[in-house]
């Protein structure tokens, strides 16, 4: 599982926003690009070319 302390300290590399943590999809949300980042292995993937598009909200 992802350290939770781990959780406050990560931010988007794109516009230095706060992630959110979605557990049951195992990944990082950035809600301000609409960006996904998968988390790897209890690793954050926090690379934009790895991170999915989130279409929608
Ligand atoms: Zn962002």
């Amino acid at each position: 599982m992802l350290n939770k302390k781990i959780l406050h300290v990560l931010v988007c590399p794109l516009c230095k926003g706060r992630l959110v943590y979605e557990p049951h999809h195992a990944q990082l949300v950035c809600h301000l690009d609409h960006l996904a980042y998968p988390i790897k292995k209890g690793i954050p993937v926090l690379i934009p070319e790895k991170a999915i598009k989130l279409n929608g909200e």
